[in-house]
Parts: C-alpha cells; structure tokens; sequence
C-alpha cells in the first residue's frame, strides 16, 4: 500500500516523465491490481475464470485487453460484498454513490490510501489552473465531503443556493480559484451580468460534471475575467482527465488510471473510455465502462511538457447518443459542436424520446430566432437525413434536471432495440 510520501511523488512528479516511464509505472501497478483482485474478490475471481484468463498472464497494457469490460449497470447488479476485497471491512470504508443512468445509484466504497491519491490528483488539477496552496478556492458543489482542512483556505456552497445568494458569497469570500459545475456557473455568470459588478480576484474558474461547449467557456471567460477550466471526472475514479494551461486537449491521470478507448458502431472517431482504476484496492475497478464517449488527441507532446497523455475532448455519454434504426449511433459532440458556433443560440437541447423523434429546444437571444430557426434546421437535418422526425421549440429559458446539471444532448432511447 501507499504512503503520503509515495502518492505525493506518484501524482507529482510523474506528470513530467516520459511517456514511455509513465507506462511502466501503469503496468507494474496493473500487474499488483490484478493479482490482488483475483485473489480477494469474489467478482473478479469468477469473470477471470469464465474469460478463461490467468492472472499471471496480465502483464502488460496489450494484455488488459484480454480482460472482459464491466458496465456500471452490471456492477450495479452485484451484491457489495462480491465487489470488496475481503482484505478490507466494509465499515472501514468510504461510502460514496455515482449517479446510474437509469437512476439507480452505484455504491462505492473507498480506502485510505486511494482518498489520498485522489486528493492529490484533485490538486494536482488545481495546480495546473494556477492554483497554489494557501490560495481561497471556493467549491460550488455536494461533493467533496467533510474533509474541509482550515488551512487549505477552501470553502463549499451548494449548488442549490440562488446566484445572488451565491455572488454575495463569493464577493464576501474572495477566491482565487472558483469551482462548480456548469449550471452554478453559467447561472453566476448571467447574476453578474444583470448586476454589472466586476470581479477582479479570481486566477481561475474550474467547470465540471457538464460539457462545456466553446460558447459558453468564451462567455464564462468574459464575465469573470478569469480562464476557465475544464475537469473530467468520476466518483468511482477521481479527476480523470483536465486542462493545462496550454488548454490543448485533457491530460489524461495516467500515473493513476488506464484508460481503454472502445470503438462504438458509428463514426468519426469518437470512442467509450473502459477505465482500471490503479490505486483502488478495495473495491476494484478493471476496464470500467463509465460509459462516457471522448476522442483522443494526436500523440504530440504537449506544450506544457507533462507527459501524460491527452483527450481532444469529452463527448458526453454513451446513453446520449441519437440512435437510429439503422443500428448507427450519433455521437452528442456532432450536434454541439457545430451548434455552438451559431450566433445568438443561448443554448439548445436535443432530445430523442422515441426511435423515429428527436425535440430540438432552443433559446435564443432577442430577435435571433428568425435566422437561427434556418440554421439550426439546416445543420439538425444535415447530422440525422430523414430517419428522424424533429420537432423545433422555442423556450426564453430551458430548465436544468432535477440534479442541477444539464444536458445539451440527451436519448431515452435504448441501444439495439
Ligand atoms: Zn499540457
């Protein structure tokens, strides 16, 4: 197991190594995981022997490969005590809970030494936006535990509490750094606007659990006169992938998570992330399908000169594709990114609620409408021909779901059927 020192030096330093260093260090962890999740979890015990895979056989990166991917909604299935490793009491544990995207929630259950690491990944993201210890970061979110350190200087908000309510606090509070997810934020941004006030403390703004379209990160910007930067991650698996300030892409957290990318039946590069999670041992987690879509960046290294490897960007999720009839499915990104560039389109949302329908709801600024309604028709028809109907709506708001988050792009409809 890790030591602070050890995670320190892990998530630290090894963001500037060599590619080639860094995948070692992924397959010596991989070659401990897997042994250790053979021989103390019931799960992967038993997915090890109907694949047919020895443990001893996994030793390399193009091994992992042979190991079967888990969904979120098989492990959801499982029985907890089938998914702990019996090295670890389950009382001892972390409990925290991954939205299902049927609405069932995964349970999980987090170590020590893996908090640690993911703490450290958290700030190591931090430090890349210019974050620097001692600094007031203010964290919109109902994440991030109880675990309020006085001296780290970092507060919380609900991202339930009204954007007055919200700018009064941060104006009180004056952070360096402000993080949330993209409703908080863009709802901030619009109280600032409608208020005129200036903020003129803040280095950076961190947006997250939200796709953030080109749009609206120019328009964040502007307003809190700060940059803005994007974070990926998950419940089950930390920061996952984030911006430098080269804001090229995401750096991938390597030193602490393997990401497999799986062609899906569609198109234009966009690909699932089945991802192990390195540091988790007591719940494991072994080519996890989160069943979030990205597409990967050219192998170059980045300006910044860290070593990790890169995501173009993150696509949203697998659920959201449009699916059509013909088996195809078109990725989230296709719409929003040649949307976000129409002028006067606030936001969109695109729903598919039937295999032959998809809801276009759009808002639009003051007197765009006329020549959006042509564009947007244009480029809907242009992505999904004639094998679905569209429905186009005209909203002065579009709401959030229940959860505060929104989804530019969003399909009830079920894969295959
Ligand atoms: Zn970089």
């Amino acid at each position: 197991m890790y030591s602070i020192l050890d995670n320190y030096r892990a998530v630290f330093s090894s963001q500037w190594w060599e590619p080639e260093r860094i995948k070692r260090m992924q397959e010596r962890k991989l070659v401990r995981l897997v042994q250790h999740a053979y021989t103390t979890v019931p799960y992967y015990r038993k997915l090890f022997d109907q694949a047919g895979i020895s443990p001893s056989t996994i030793a390399t990166l193009n091994d992992l490969q042979r190991i079967p991917v888990s969904t979120k909604q098989t492990l959801i299935q499982q029985d907890p005590n089938e998914l702990i490793s019996s090295r670890f009491k389950r009382a001892e544990l972390q409990h925290d809970s991954s939205s299902g995207s049927s609405g069932t929630p995964f349970s999980v259950y987090l170590d020590k030494d893996y908090v640690l690491n993911r703490n450290m990944r958290f700030l190591r993201g931090l430090m890349a936006t210019g974050y620097r210890l001692g600094d007031r970061l203010l964290l919109i979110t109902d994440r991030h535990g109880g675990s309020g350190k006085s001296w780290l200087r970092w507060e919380k908000a609900s991202p339930e509490e009204p954007a007055d309510r919200l700018l009064e606090r941060i104006e009180a509070f004056r952070p360096s750094v402000l993080y949330g997810s993209g409703t908080p934020l863009r709802q901030l941004a619009g109280k600032i606007l409608d208020t005129g006030q200036a903020l003129d403390f803040l280095k950076s703004v961190v947006w997250t659990a939200e796709t953030l379209d080109e749009r609206t990160r120019q328009r964040l910007e502007r307003t809190f006169k700060a940059k803005v930067f994007d974070f990926y991650g998950l419940t089950e698996m930390g920061l996952v992938a984030w911006e430098c300030q080269a804001h090229d892409g995401y750096h991938v957290s390597d030193d602490s998570i393997i990401v497999d990318y799986l062609p899906i039946s569609d198109s234009g590069g966009t690909l699932r992330m089945a991802m192990t999670n390195l540091n988790l041992y007591s719940m494991p987690l072994i080519r996890y399908d989160s069943g979030d879509l990205a597409a990967l960046q050219a192998a170059e290294p980045c300006v910044c000169g860290r070593g990790l490897s890169r995501l173009e960007r993150v696509e949203g999720r697998v659920v959201d594709t449009i699916k059509l009839r013909s088996g195809a499915s078109i990725s989230p990104y296709s719409f929003i990114c040649q949307l976000e560039i129409l002028e006067g389109l606030e936001r969109f949302q695109i729903l598919q609620d039937t295999y032959d329908h998809i809801r276009v709801s759009i808002q639009s600024a003051p007197g765009a409408q006329a020549h959006l309604d042509r564009d947007i028709r244009k480029i809907v028809q242009g992505i999904v021909g004639t094998q679905l109907d569209v429905t186009f709506q005209y909203h002065e708001t579009l709401p959030s779901e229940g959860n505060g988050k929104f989804r530019a792009v969003q399909s009830l409809v079920e894969q295959g059927k």
